[in-house]
């Protein structure tokens, strides 16, 4: 049994819903699928769930104007009904769906988000399921809230809570083709709740750990994951599979394929992923796989991929003898616990200890009192902050073992002048993190990348 999920591209118009109704019926082992919001069908245009958000907006400002937008979302439902020829009747639905949200609009603005937010793909699996039944397929439209997917009542970000796995298994058992609407689910108190943006990914995830499915397809718009970002480098190597554990290095590092917490929940199941193209379904597409030592997945190079990511900032702190005061290294780390501060590294010398963390997670206020801590409470000599700093990852199972991988890598950025600042290598040797100065984060990638895929 497969689970297949379609982005937002793959449902933008009627054209993209017929492929992805193509797709599914084209192979019986596809029993459900997972649809998100109607995306963009050119560069200038809106996603449903961005319209969703204005709208949501504009009700929370009291601005009676709404009506104007509601009816702009209901137009981008309406055009694709009105190619399938599925009549007004979905329409009114979806119309009074919307308008149903405003109406009985929940106290807090985070949870009317939510609610409004949901409306996208919710309405996308009704129209979906609409038009797989005008064709006289057995499919039904399922409500996660009668399938049982209950979610943490973080609204906006929220986690599945571990009795979805147990409700879901049920969806193994259905007759039907079941459609269902990714990015939310309900709370334990029975209130609409959201993932984060691109949530999708994530609900086709947990469907397939809860129905044990064989293989969970991930359908976007390229034919495969490529070794490194094609907005960078042209033409660059697909990679044919990688484990779990690589795909989540390069996602660290600005892979940005699959949502982030999407591979946690076939992982603990082994569950494949494929990621393929509504575009282009002969292409065999991309597999994530569990690292089981099977022949059939072994690397075929040292590096399977290369990511650079922008935005980093280091905390550079001194202390005499550090080495030798034990238990420094979780006081300082405790300092950042308690300002609400993660990390990403924390390369270190005898008498020095830098933490990298994300510029974003870490504001001039917060660090202005972390500083102050350090000097206050652990007596450090000094601490220096350097910003503009970039990391490159080079990422392969096929490194581990393999004798000088980080000699190429250091000569070619040697090569191309650009001045490392920073390494950090792990013992299971996966992955090699360089940090660079962000201005030489693209020449960086492409030095690396010339060296580890030689042209041919
Ligand atoms: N439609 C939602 C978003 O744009 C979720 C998704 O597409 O996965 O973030």
């Amino acid at each position: 049994m497969k689970v297949v999920k379609f982005g937002g591209s793959s449902l933008a118009d009627a054209g993209q819903i017929k492929k992805v109704c193509d797709i599914v019926l084209a192979d019986p082992s596809r029993r459900i699928m997972v649809v998100s919001a109607p995306g963009k069908r050119n560069d200038k245009d809106t996603k449903v769930t961005d319209m969703l958000i204005a709208l949501a907006y504009k009700c929370m400002a009291s601005e009676n104007s709404y009506k104007t937008q509601l009816e702009a979302v209901v137009e981008r439902y309406a055009s694709i009904a009105k190619d399938f020829n599925l009549g007004n009747e979905i329409i009114d639905v979806i119309r009074k769906d919307l308008q149903d949200r405003i109406n009985n609009r929940p106290e807090g603005d985070d949870k009317f988000m939510d609610l409004m937010k949901a409306a996208g793909e919710d309405n996308s699996a009704k129209l979906v399921a609409a038009y797989l039944q005008s064709l006289g397929v057995d499919a039904k439209y399922v409500n996660p809230k009668d399938a049982g997917l209950v979610l943490s009542d973080q609204f906006g970000n929220a986690r599945v809570l571990p009795e979805s796995y147990v409700n879901l298994q049920k969806l193994a058992n259905e007759k039907s083709l079941v459609v269902f609407p990714g990015f939310f689910g309900y709370s334990p108190d029975g209130e609409v709740v959201t993932f984060s943006r691109g949530g999708s990914d994530v609900t086709g995830s947990v469907l397939a750990a809860g129905v044990d499915a064989e293989v969970y397809e991930n359908f976007t718009d390229v034919d495969y994951v490529f070794a490194a970002n094609p907005r960078i480098i042209k033409n660059p190597h697909p990679i044919p599979f990688f484990t779990y554990e690589e795909m989540r290095e390069l996602s660290y590092a600005g892979f940005s394929v699959l949502h982030e917490e999407t591979l946690e929940p076939v992982f603990r199941k082994g569950i494949k992923v494929n990621i393929r193209n509504t575009n282009n379904p002969s292409a065999p597409g991309t597999f994530i796989v569990p690292d089981t030592g099977d022949p059939a997945f072994a690397p075929i190079t040292p590096v399977v991929g290369i990511a650079a990511d922008k935005g980093f900032m280091t905390i550079h702190i001194e202390k005499y003898m550090m080495n030798r005061e034990i238990g420094i290294g979780r006081k300082i780390l405790q300092i950042l616990e308690e300002e609400g501060v993660s990390y990403e590294h924390t390369p270190s010398g005898i008498d020095s200890i830098s933490i990298i963390v994300r510029r974003t997670n870490c504001p001039d206020g917060k660090l202005a009192r972390i500083t102050k801590r350090l000097y206050d409470e652990q007596q450090v000599d000094r601490v220096t902050v350097e910003y503009d700093c970039a990391i490159l990852m080079l990422v392969g199972r096929g490194m581990t073992r393999t004798i000088g991988v980080s000699a190429r890598a250091t000569n070619a950025l040697a090569d191309a002048g650009i001045n490392i600042r920073m390494i950090n290598q792990g013992s299971s040797e996966v992955s090699i993190m360089f940090g660079i100065n962000e201005w030489d984060a693209e020449a960086g990638l492409v030095a690396l990348y010339n060296e580890f895929f030689p042209e041919g």
